[in-house]
């Protein structure tokens, strides 16, 4: 009798365990032939870029160390699987879902591509803790608004076995694919290698990693996440997002060990309710599938966006010479990451200050950020803009200046990015202009010179926003 092969598709789940497509497929094959197919076709964002290539290379070696390797191919998923089937007996084809349309029609049509040629296809959960046509309302339509959608999906899953499995070993297929690539030969055209080389050392990549960093946030950070979570100068967030995004830790995995943890109810339900936000924005983009290009409140098609390109690049480059928003770009330039807080600040700050359209940084984020997604980002602009489905009101325009007091009252935050705020008082570090020439000259520190005059009246900005929002209003 010949061995039965089934096909592990690796996509979004970077990780050997707790990957409900594994687990199934171990249980009804032999060996598991291990893919992964790079689309050039699906966009994906320079930061991105430099994670996937070390974290294929971080669960190859975790494949390698199993006497097997991960299969690697570039080009068009369907004709590179055709191929695959076409030189081997392949018996089983499985994968975990994603959310999106592009990736649920080219699913679609695989899934019926598969089954023409006799061979078993199946998908499961690996990336939410409850998919979206799963939480509805009593109406039995999907929720547009958080805090019923997370009280519904908390309920179902404190009331669920979460299935998990946890370092199995699997049997890997380890014979010759003759075309498949080796890791010199993907090419996934990274970026420039200073700027990646300067990225990447602030991270660790891998499902290794992204198991030791859970263990450690719920040990040392947790229980201070409640205050802690909001402040930029802190480190109390767990810093898990770009491991999540490409799947090196399960969700699941996450609520389970959080709630297993004897850390106080306050922070745990604060912390799994932020993983709620990452399942939310699914929700909304499955059932909303436009929302990628088109605002979710159809009014905000008439917003009179301005097209101010000088700006713009002041935001990107981190020059606009307000000290929060520009600590924020740098490090989302120097670190491939943003603090949550900075980001709405940020955000704020481009849509409303500048009315530039959310477009504009929903790109610049999803090419900087290591963990860009699609979800999470998309709905994370419209939020900010006030045209997402559970939006910040409109009117709600971040002061950045009171935000920076506020959430890095030390300013050690803007300073780590911006160094020249070193020699200047706490009391002028979120409004270096605020100070007179005599200080100036006193701490040597000059307006135009070691820091730059704000692009902008914020509280001019202010009203012109209002006015504009009041305009698609009427
Ligand atoms: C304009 C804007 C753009 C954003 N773009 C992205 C993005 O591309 N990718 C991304 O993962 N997150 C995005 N977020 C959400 C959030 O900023 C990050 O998830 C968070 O900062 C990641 O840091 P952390 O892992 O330390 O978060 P923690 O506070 O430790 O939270 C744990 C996890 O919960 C999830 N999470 C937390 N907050 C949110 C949120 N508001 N929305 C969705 N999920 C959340 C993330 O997966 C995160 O890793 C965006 C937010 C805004 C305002």
């Amino acid at each position: 009798m010949t061995d039965k092969i089934g096909i592990h598709w690796f996509r979004l789940d970077l990780r050997l365990n707790d990957n409900p497509a594994i687990e199934n497929l171990s249980k009804d094959v032999d060996s598991i032939l291990p893919i992964y197919i790079y689309d050039e076709s699906q966009f994906m964002g320079q930061a991105s870029k430099c994670w996937l290539e070390n974290s294929l290379q971080s669960l190859n070696t975790k494949l390698n160390n199993l006497n097997s390797q991960l299969y690697i191919f570039r080009g068009n998923p369907k004709k590179i699987i055709n191929k695959i089937i076409q030189n081997k007996k392949i018996t089983h084809f499985y994968w975990n879902r994603l959310y999106d349309k592009d990736s649920i029609n080219r699913d679609k049509d695989l899934k019926s591509f598969l089954l023409q040629n006799s061979i078993s296809c199946q998908s499961f959960n690996g990336y939410l803790l409850t998919e979206p046509w799963n939480i509805q309302n009593k109406s039995g339509n999907f929720f547009k608004v958080f805090t019923p959608f997370w009280k519904t999906n908390y309920e179902l899953l404190k009331n669920t076995k979460l299935d998990l499995s946890a370092n199995k070993k699997y049997n890997f297929y380890n014979q010759n694919i003759n075309f498949n690539l080796n890791f010199q030969e993907l090419n996934l055209n990274t970026p420039k290698k200073i700027w990646m080389k300067k990225i990447l050392s602030y991270w660790k990549v891998g499902e290794d990693e992204a198991k030791n960093k859970l263990k450690n946030f719920i040990k040392f950070k947790l229980k201070n996440y409640s205050s802690g979570r909001d402040r930029p100068d802190t480190e109390l967030t767990s810093r898990l997002s770009p491991h999540l995004h490409f799947g090196e830790i399960s969700p699941k995995r996450i609520f389970s060990e959080v709630i297993k943890s004897n850390i106080n109810e306050d922070n745990k339900r604060k912390y799994l309710s932020e993983i709620g936000w990452r399942d939310f924005s699914y929700n909304l983009l499955y059932n909303y599938p436009k929302m990628t290009k088109e605002p979710i409140q159809t009014k905000f098609n008439k917003f009179p966006w301005l097209r101010d390109n000088k700006s713009l690049k002041s935001w990107k480059l981190g020059k606009t010479g307000i000290p929060i928003i520009d600590a924020g770009m740098k490090e989302l330039y120097e670190t491939g990451w943003m603090h949550n807080r900075v980001r709405m600040i940020a955000g704020s700050f481009l849509t409303k200050n500048l009315l530039i359209h959310w477009k504009e940084g929903e790109k610049w984020f999803f090419d900087c950020l290591v963990d860009a997604d699609i979800g999470s980002n998309t709905a994370g602009w419209q939020w900010i803009a006030g045209s997402g489905a559970d939006a910040s009101p409109y009117f709600r325009i971040f002061n950045p200046i009171l935000q920076g007091k506020k959430f890095d009252p030390n300013g050690e935050y803007v300073r780590k990015f911006i160094p020249s705020l070193k020699k200047i008082p706490d009391k002028f570090v979120h409004s270096p202009w605020e100070m007179s020439s005599q200080e100036q000259e006193k701490y040597n520190f000059f307006i135009g010179k070691d820091y730059l005059l704000p692009i902008l009246d914020l509280s001019e900005t202010r009203k012109r926003a209002l006015a504009a929002f009041k305009s698609i209003s009427e």
